[in-house]
């Protein structure tokens, strides 16, 4: 027998590599807080989100449940990066993927997923009242072609993901010095797991929300209503306007809303004094982070999300001429920003 065939293979295709991403030190904000505002750096997963840990999850729970033989068709609708997540992934392990996605996202991430081989169908956002909402579709496809829809808003496979990494790693790296943990939400998966772990650890660490105008995170967690959810926001990925089977039975500590511009001068901000590059729902995490450190002071452990990375947006929030119609400026001081 080949005694190679005894030993634990010591090295590892992409679908050993999600996760396990280093905790980036936001420098400025955390001498301007006294706090140590710490990131994920999501965008180091192998399809470039934090949507990998999701996507991998998912196809596990999936094929250990044995819904997935090799050659399966997965089918889902999202705002790109579960997509991007669920495509990579599939090509590792044998799947094709079909993917429904709404065509106000950046043209950026369509591509990119063509280019990688989903199969994509654009279609225009509706609401999630609407049959034509992106999921509604995924779902029938699912139905009618027999195909597995991962569902990634309902699947709780998603959470759990969550639960056993981002958690347990966010603990390991800061030796349990965590204080905060802040996130914004489009499925909540990676809020609601992170803080479940978290909390197991020491129901101290306060559970942070932090969520971009016209979606109702907030008030669903400071009213306990989806009523209110004025305004709107050019973030994607995030924006969320019901409770999710990934959200419920989930209370956060506190919550904040935070204005486009607010999170766009951040996101610059990184771009030009600190070199990272990132998309607005990191800038979304990183205000919400600096809010709770203003508001709870210094000396304290805040870690947030570093979702994924600029390099999707370029046609979009750093575009002079794209930023210029839309009333938005890149160059405020930071200061002024901060809420
Ligand atoms: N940021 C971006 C860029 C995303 O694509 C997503 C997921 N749609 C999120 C944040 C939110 O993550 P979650 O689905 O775990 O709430």
């Amino acid at each position: 027998m080949n005694p190679l065939a005894m030993t634990p293979p010591r090295y590892h295709g992409i679908e050993h590599h999600v996760g396990n991403t280093p905790l980036v030190r936001l420098r400025r904000l955390s001498e301007l807080t006294g706090c140590e505002i710490l990131g994920k750096a999501e965008w180091m997963n192998p399809g470039g989100s934090v949507k990998d840990r999701a996507a991998l999850g998912i196809l596990t729970d999936a094929s250990e449940k044995g819904l997935l033989r090799p050659g399966a068709t997965l089918v889902e609708g999202t705002a790109g990066n579960t997509g991007i997540g669920l495509t990579l992934l599939g090509h590792a392990k044998g799947y094709r993927s079909v993917i429904v996605i709404p065509e106000t996202q950046s043209p950026e991430k369509i591509l990119l997923l063509r280019t990688l081989g989903a199969e994509v169908i654009t279609v225009p956002e509706k609401p999630y009242g609407d049959p034509g909402n992106y999921n509604h579709i995924a779902r029938r496809l699912a139905e009618e072609k027999g195909w597995f829809w991962a569902n990634q808003f309902d699947n709780t496979a998603n959470r759990l993901a969550h639960y056993r990494t981002t958690g347990p790693e966010i603990w390991g790296q800061t030796r349990g010095e965590v204080t905060a943990f802040v996130a914004s939400v489009g499925t909540g998966g990676t809020l609601a797991g992170t803080t479940q772990f978290l909390k197991e650890r020491n129901p101290k660490i306060a559970a942070v929300c932090a969520d971009p105008l016209g979606a109702a995170m907030w008030s669903w967690f400071t009213q306990g209503n989806t009523d209110t959810k004025d305004g709107e926001s050019f973030a994607e990925g995030i924006g969320q306007c019901r409770v999710t089977k990934n959200l419920e039975g989930v209370a956060m500590d506190h919550a904040f809303r935070i204005p486009d511009q607010e999170a766009l001068t951040v996101v610059h901000h990184l771009l030009r004094d600190e070199g990272l590059f990132l998309g607005l729902s990191s800038g979304i995490n990183i205000a919400g982070a600096v809010r709770f450190a203003r508001q709870h002071g210094a000396g304290q452990t805040i870690v947030t999300i570093l979702c994924d990375s600029g390099a999707k947006y370029q046609s979009k929030m750093f575009h002079p001429e794209w930023l210029a119609a839309k009333g938005l400026k890149t160059d405020l001081p930071l200061e002024s920003v901060l809420g």
